[in-house]
């Protein structure tokens, strides 16, 4: 009987990523993104032989609202990144998993084109829950697609609050779609987000929606113009484009190109991929502090037998949580 792939060396997945196999690729993703701690022990060992092989794509974050056509832009601006002769990665949000736990269809007739390129590869991630497309895993993904030799990453997401600090956190870039007309409100937009933007584009400027989109595109100008200088030193811009004509979709390949030189030469790249691998290291302690503590000798009777009885009378969760720490600080049965 064959091995499930979970129950491989790691090395199954390593030779198979660097050698570009996708099915290798998808994988070890599933693992990345499993809550189960034998996957995560298998994804963590795999990710830290691969660390040396990755860094090297760019890394782009779109978000917007469903319907502003993030999915139309990445088809039109991944054949413009295609042509470049770049290997394209898409994180992409699957929007039928939220309802449907995934439906095949819906899958399907997101980036239709695109999907069918050689040297594409797509992932879809599910678009439930505050991070709106951005898994706990979608960094490591990064990484691995990296190390698969994909070396243009984009990350798409459901604009919901705080996917666009996640989405930020692990790109180089960011870039907020937006519709003309529909207003500030509707699509969410608060000021901290157009703080983080270092691109903002309204979307649909073709036939009759040009003039508004264009007029749309003065207005945000305008306010980012007002907002405080971005750290990476370089002045976000506002555009309009269109994925039907193609207007604003090449420019926006060149503008990130000069952005990364820009960003190259001033060393803030190299800052900000440094804070994420920081980001990255804590994460990771984190998740394996819970997983130690959870695994102590009795801490499940234990936490059973607090929320049994604990609650009943006057609460006090700080004293008993400070309490459970110091237990396990002292490594002591509980
Ligand atoms: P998403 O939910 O943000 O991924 O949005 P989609 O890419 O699925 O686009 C939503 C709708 O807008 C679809 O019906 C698209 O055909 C349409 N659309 C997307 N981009 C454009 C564009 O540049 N021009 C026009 N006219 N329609 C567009």
């Amino acid at each position: 009987m064959n091995t499930p792939f979970h129950k491989q060396e790691p090395d199954f997945f390593i030779q198979g990523i660097l050698n570009g196999d996708v099915a290798s690729l998808s994988r070890a993703i599933t693992l990345v993104e499993s809550q189960n701690e034998d996957h995560q022990a298998l994804a963590q060992q795999i990710l830290e032989r691969l660390l040396p092989r990755t860094g090297r794509s760019f890394r782009l974050g779109i978000t917007g609202v469903p319907g502003v056509g993030k999915s139309t832009f990445i088809e039109s601006f991944g054949k413009v990144v295609m042509d470049k002769g770049h290997k394209l990665a898409v994180l992409a949000v699957d929007p039928s998993s939220a309802k449907s736990k995934g439906s095949i269809l819906g899958d399907k007739t997101r980036m239709e084109a695109l999907s069918t390129q050689k040297g594409v590869y797509i992932r879809p991630s599910p678009s439930s829950g505050v991070l709106g497309g951005v898994t706990r895993g979608s960094f490591e993904t990064i990484l691995l697609c990296e190390a698969a030799g994909y070396d243009f990453i984009i990350v798409e997401t459901v604009g919901v609050g705080q996917s666009e600090l996640a989405v930020s956190k692990i790109t180089d870039f960011f870039l907020l779609l937006m519709l003309s007309g529909a207003g500030d409100e509707l699509q969410g937009i608060k000021r901290g987000i157009m703080e983080m933007a270092d691109a903002l584009m309204i979307t649909k400027a073709d036939g009759s929606n040009l003039n508004k989109a264009k007029t749309a595109r003065a207005e945000y100008a305008h306010a980012m113009h007002l907002l405080q200088e971005p750290e990476s030193g370089w002045p976000a811009y506002t555009e309009v484009c269109s994925s039907v004509t193609g207007l604003g979709i090449s420019e926006m390949y060149e503008r990130l190109m000069n952005y990364k030189q820009f960003v190259n030469a001033n060393g803030y790249f190299l800052k900000k991929r440094t804070e994420q691998q920081y980001d990255l290291f804590v994460n990771a302690f984190e998740e394996q502090l819970k997983q130690s503590f959870y695994a102590m000798p009795g801490i499940q009777e234990k936490m059973a037998a607090i929320k049994d009885q604990s609650f009943a009378g006057p609460i006090q969760p700080f004293t008993l949580a400070k309490k459970l720490l110091a237990d396990f600080l002292k490594n002591r049965p509980v």
